[in-house]
């Protein structure tokens, strides 16, 4: 650390992205990526775009904006485009969230929502997931803060109903209400055509899960229009081309790809339920998931045993260390190819293991 760093800053504790170990070939499983590849017109952009690469990109992606907007039925004033849905949500929580103005989300969710906190220099309230890991939707009523949440939430797969996301954004109407639907499409119901009911509502997505665009970084937030230009003010005092044009048109490509996209959704959402039923017969407890990944535990292996066993076979997998939820492990749904080395590494650990 420097002598000129900024107070605030020496005491952050960084997010730390899942690994990406380069000592041998693994089965990627640790990250929520997807399995299958960018739809097919994705791919070409690159070839058709690389010269015009010494042009800044459009600072709106009009196009982009316009295309996501056709899709889900809103006004183009209502979509923000950012550089990975990370992005909007340290724009958002920088934008609304301050010492005065603290927030509320649950206590196990996405391990970057008390980082951003932290970087705005925001109060947050952590809310306790129920015993089952659902969301408690009464104490979340009961706070006063400004809520962030997200649905499905991570790293648990579970979900809460758009009418109890109706709820939250009714009991208030000076609190926000920010719904992270990162995995929205892979069993949720969206929140998106609410912003047009409520001033006080934002829903942020991704192309990182559903779009398998994680490399290109691209997110894109709804809210209604007041609220999307406070979040440009932010975009436009930090970093106006903030989503390069490469991404601009791969998004546009994978937006327009429905049926591409519909496809890979159903297939991790096949395996995905070939996989809980897979995982219980091995002896595992495993959440319900309404995402792209399964939250799972095993009595005779703790989590963070589990993990290393698997990394050791070849397999990455998450663990996070914390309260209630060390035992488990998280494990994104991969190609069925995948989940078959996956299955029989877990065979191989299980027969060596009497706990
Ligand atoms: N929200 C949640 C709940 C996530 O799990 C992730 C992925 N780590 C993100 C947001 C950020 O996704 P991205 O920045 O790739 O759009």
């Amino acid at each position: 650390m420097s002598k000129f760093l900024k107070e605030g800053y020496a005491r952050l504790v960084p997010y730390v992205p899942g690994e990406q170990p380069k000592d041998r070939a693994y089965v990627k499983l640790n990250t929520n990526e997807n399995p299958y590849p960018p739809c097919p017109a994705a791919q070409s952009v690159l070839d058709d775009e690389a010269k015009l690469l010494r042009l800044y990109s459009d600072p709106e992606s009009s196009e982009l904006v316009r295309a996501i907007a056709d899709l889900y039925g809103v006004s183009e004033q209502n979509v923000l485009v950012t550089n990975g849905s990370d992005e909007s949500l340290a724009f958002l929580f920088c934008a609304f969230f301050d010492q005065k103005r603290a927030v509320a989300f649950p206590d196990i969710t996405y391990g970057f929502y008390p980082i951003f906190a932290d970087y705005a220099g925001a109060s947050y309230e952590e809310i306790p997931l129920r015993e089952d890991f659902t969301i408690d939707v009464e104490a979340m009523l009961r706070s006063k803060k400004h809520l962030v949440f997200a649905n499905p939430n991570a790293p648990t797969g579970l979900k809460i109903e758009l009418s109890d996301v109706r709820r939250l954004a009714q009991s208030d109407p000076d609190r926000l209400v920010v719904v992270d639907e990162a995995y929205v499409d892979f069993g949720a119901d969206s929140a998106v055509p609410l912003i047009k009911e409520y001033d006080n509502l934002i829903v942020v997505q991704t192309f990182s899960k559903s779009r398998s665009l994680a490399g290109a970084r691209l997110g894109m937030t709804f809210a209604p229009k007041a609220l999307l230009d406070d979040l440009k003010t932010v975009k436009y005092s930090f970093n106006p081309y903030n989503v390069n044009r490469l991404t601009e048109k791969l998004g546009k490509a994978a937006i327009e790809d429905v049926a591409y996209f519909t496809d890979c959704v159903n297939k991790v959402k096949k395996t995905r339920t070939e996989a809980k039923v897979r995982l219980e017969s091995l002896g595992f407890f495993v959440l319900p998931s309404y995402s792209n990944f399964l939250f799972a535990r095993h009595e005779r292996i703790g989590g963070k045993d589990l993990y290393l066993a698997l990394k050791d076979r070849g397999v990455l997998v998450r663990h996070f260390d914390k309260a209630r939820i060390a035992d488990f492990v998280r494990v994104t749904v991969g190609t069925d190819e995948q989940m078959d080395i996956l299955y029989a590494a877990l065979q191989d650990i299980l027969e060596k293991t009497t706990r």
